[in-house]
């Protein structure tokens, strides 16, 4: 080891002899040889490289034969060399034995890396200085990282120190503050220097202090990792407020307790907020309440108005009903009174009625006979002096007689037709009403009137249908009754036909009107002017009679035979044209 550092020799890649047992020195200079993370390698004295290592040129990118013999400056900035820290390292090393740096160092390509460089000077035996071994580390990665943390510590502080909501800051294990930051400054009002240093307990009200709550939430965190509280705290100015406070403590990487972050947040414009919002829902809700309640009132009261509106209409609607109800039983009691003094009235009226038409019936029979008796008896007495039974009678004598005849004669019909009609409205008629064959009735009218259609050279035709073995018609009939109304309707015939006309008489039936017999007189006469068609049917009408013109008829005729045929089911009608002659048709119920 005389001029040979104890790894200055140049390596060959081991061309020495092998042997089994390489000789130590053999095994160090391999040793340094396959040492990848480290360059090694030695200077001479005056700092040329003698010897490169495998780990020197994988970290400084020169081949051996590249840097042998040059200075090891190469390896340092150029600013270090020009400023001379290579020959004042080695200058300290020789002084001291030994250099240690950190610093950038420049590889084969001008690239720069981190290194940790430690020179180390070497002397022989005799204590001359020989060179220099140098051992270079490169620390870029560790160096990065570690630049890297401590950037983003210095965000981290600074991000921290700027929050000023928050009051962030640390506490030593004992509980004395050790950080500060804005948000502390401005929630609590101490200024850094001020605070740092001092026990966290100022920040308590002195009954919390008193109990030693500030020492119980550091023992909490330090045992459970994290204490959260919410409760007063206190300001430099001695005001209080409403804090949220996380105590978390802090390990380091054994474990071992290295104080505690303590964040604090203000939350007393919180809390009162939340208290205002409380307050206003409260306030709120129990508006809605009374609002509701006071709807609910208001909704009742006027239910109860309208039902009271409603219950007085209804009261006075009853009140109407009854009042109304009072009057129609007031007009229905005067209505009823009245309706009886009607009735009453009625029947005294219609007894007083039926009395007077019983009295005139009286009256008109006892009439009637008292006034047919001396009517026969001036019948009788005519005809004895007609007869010249009282002496010889003149022919103008004569004709005298026999106009009393006449007078006799008519007024005696007109006293038995009075009789007939007067019977007839008071309802005395009684009718044996039963099939009748119309013949008999017809021929003995036809009998009657024959004088007089003689007189007139009236022809008179009757058709009253009689095939052989064929039952003459019948009719519903009184027998009587059927006679006297076509003794009437053939005498009017005559009567109002002048000489030489024509009478029809005849029994037919028309299937229009099912069930009935039409007996018809038609003749050839005056007729009836239009306006009195209905009025001869009334009793005492005359067509062309006056008071003063007395004549035949007594105008009761047709009033009686209508009458009568309507007493026994049937009708009679006229048609008629004035000049021409008249149509008077008889209906009665057949008699199947
Ligand atoms: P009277 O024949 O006794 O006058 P009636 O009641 O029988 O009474 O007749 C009433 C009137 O009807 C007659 O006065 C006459 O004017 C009219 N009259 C009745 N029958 C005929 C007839 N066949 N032709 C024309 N006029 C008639």
């Amino acid at each position: 080891m005389t001029d040979t550092p104890p790894c200055g020799t140049p390596t060959d890649g081991g061309s020495s002899a092998p042997s089994e047992h390489p000789a130590p020195e053999r095994l160090y200079q391999l040793l340094v040889e396959s040492i990848q993370d480290y360059a090694i390698f030695a200077l001479d004295r005056t700092g040329r490289v003698v010897t490169w290592s495998a780990g020197a040129a994988r970290l400084k990118g020169y081949a051996r034969t590249e840097i042998i013999g040059r200075h090891f400056s190469v390896f340092y900035p150029p600013e270090d060399v020009a400023a001379g820290k290579p020959e004042r390292e080695l200058e300290e090393a020789v002084r001291t034995g030994r250099v240690e740096d950190q610093g950038w160092r420049v590889r084969k390509d001008g690239t720069r890396f981190w290194a940790s460089v430690v020179i180390t000077a070497l002397y022989d035996e005799m204590g001359t200085l020989v060179g220099f071994a140098k051992v270079t580390r490169d620390l870029t990665l560790q160096r990065n990282e570690t630049e890297a943390l401590r950037e983003s510590e210095a965000r981290f502080r600074l991000l921290v120190e700027s929050v000023r909501d928050y009051a962030i800051f640390l506490l030593d294990p004992e509980g004395h503050v050790a950080t500060w930051n804005a948000g502390a400054e401005r929630i609590k009002g101490y200024h850094a220097e001020e605070i740092i240093g001092r026990h966290f307990s100022v920040f308590y009200p002195a009954e919390r202090v008193a109990e030693r709550f500030p020492q119980y939430e550091l023992e909490v965190a330090a045992r459970e990792g994290r204490f959260e509280d919410e409760g007063w705290r206190i300001r430099k100015d001695g005001s209080r407020f409403w804090a949220n406070v996380v105590i978390t403590a802090l390990r380091n990487s054994t474990g071992e307790l290295v104080g505690f972050a303590k964040v604090t947040r203000d939350l007393t414009e919180r809390r009162a907020a939340e208290e205002q919002a409380r307050r206003l829902a409260a306030e709120q809700a129990a508006r809605s309440e009374a609002e509701r309640r006071g709807a609910e009132l208001q909704l009742l009261s006027e239910q109860l108005e309208e039902q009271a509106i409603e219950l007085e209409h209804q009261r006075e609607e009853a009140q109407t009903l009854s009042e109304e109800l009072e009057q129609a039983n007031d007009q229905l009691q005067r209505a009823l009174v009245e309706a009886n003094d009607a009735r009453r009235s009625a029947e005294a009226e219609a007894a007083r009625a039926a009395e007077a038409s019983r009295a005139k019936s009286d009256f008109l029979a006892t009439m009637s006979h008292e006034l047919r008796t001396p009517l026969n008896a001036i019948a009788g007495y005519t005809q004895l002096i007609d007869m010249g039974l009282r002496g010889p009678v003149t022919s103008a004598q004569h004709e005298d007689l026999e106009r009393i005849l006449r007078s006799q004669t008519h007024l005696t019909s007109l006293i038995n037709e009075v009789l007939s009609y007067a019977r007839l409205e008071s309802g005395a008629i009684t009718y044996a009403v039963r099939p009748t064959p119309v013949t008999a009735a017809a021929e003995n009218a036809e009998a009657i009137v024959e004088p007089q259609r003689a007189a007139k050279e009236i022809d008179l035709d009757v058709q009253l249908p009689h095939g052989e073995g064929a039952p003459p018609i019948q009719v519903l009939a009184d027998q009587d009754k059927l006679q006297q109304i076509l003794i009437n309707l053939l005498s009017n015939a005559v009567k109002f036909t002048p000489k030489g006309g024509r009478i029809v008489l005849e029994l037919l039936t028309e299937p229009e009107r099912p069930g009935m017999a039409l007996i018809r007189v038609s003749d050839t006469g005056i007729g009836i002017p239009a306006d009195k068609l209905q009025a001869i049917f009334e009793p005492f009408v005359q067509v062309g009679r006056s008071l003063n013109s007395p004549g035949e008829g007594t105008g009761l005729g047709l009033a009686i035979s209508r009458e009568l045929a309507r007493g026994m089911g049937g009708d009679l009608t006229v048609e008629s044209r004035e000049g021409r002659g008249s149509v008077f048709t008889l209906t009665l119920p057949l008699a199947v």
